[in-house]
């Protein structure tokens, strides 16, 4: 069989506002009626404690999924942010509570950095809440750069330092 068109990319999806599964469901739906978007494969929801930000902040649902995609990774980025808005984001300040926040974890294995995006997601492999879902399903796709796959990167918290 012919090897599917486009690129392969991860995304984190995670919600600490409103009904939170609901807001990712609707995420997702979103993508698949995307053009050049296609939802091949979504993790089960994780239920974790907010990290940074504000204090006290409600506990945040966090899932992974696998897209494939025909569009340019700054496209893959506007309609994310696009997705963010119609589900009711505000943008405050950093890591303030959010009814959605849809990151790109890896587009392909392609390395970048510029002002509004930067792939692989740059604090993707310090955050458990990122790299569990990601664990299930994509469990053997290596971090471009760092080389381990998201389980190594569990694994390797507190042993390994990045920086
Ligand atoms: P964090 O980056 O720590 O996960 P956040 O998701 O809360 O924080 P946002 O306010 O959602 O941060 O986004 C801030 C900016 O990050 C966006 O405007 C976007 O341009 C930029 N950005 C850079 N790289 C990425 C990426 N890989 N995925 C999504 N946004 C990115
Ligand atoms: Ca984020
Ligand atoms: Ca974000």
């Amino acid at each position: 069989m012919a090897r599917p068109a486009g690129h392969v990319a991860y995304i984190a999806l995670g919600a600490n506002l409103g009904p939170r599964e609901k807001n990712i469901a609707a995420a997702l739906n979103a993508l698949e009626h995307t053009r050049g978007i296609t939802v091949e494969r979504v993790s089960n929801l994780y239920e974790t404690e907010a990290v940074g930000g504000p204090p006290g902040q409600p506990a945040y649902v966090n899932a992974a999924a696998r897209l494939r995609v025909t569009l340019t990774p700054e496209r893959l980025l506007a309609v994310l942010q696009q997705i963010e808005t119609s589900l009711g984001r505000e943008r405050r300040e950093r890591w303030a509570p959010r009814t959605i926040d849809l990151d790109i974890l890896f587009f392909d294995d392609r390395v970048m950095s510029d002002d509004n995006l930067s792939i692989p997601h740059p604090l993707m492999h310090e955050r458990r809440f990122v790299l569990e879902p990601l664990a299930e399903i994509a469990p053997n796709v290596r971090h471009p750069t760092l080389g381990l796959t998201p389980r190594e990167l569990l694994d390797s918290f507190g042993e390994l330092s990045f920086d």
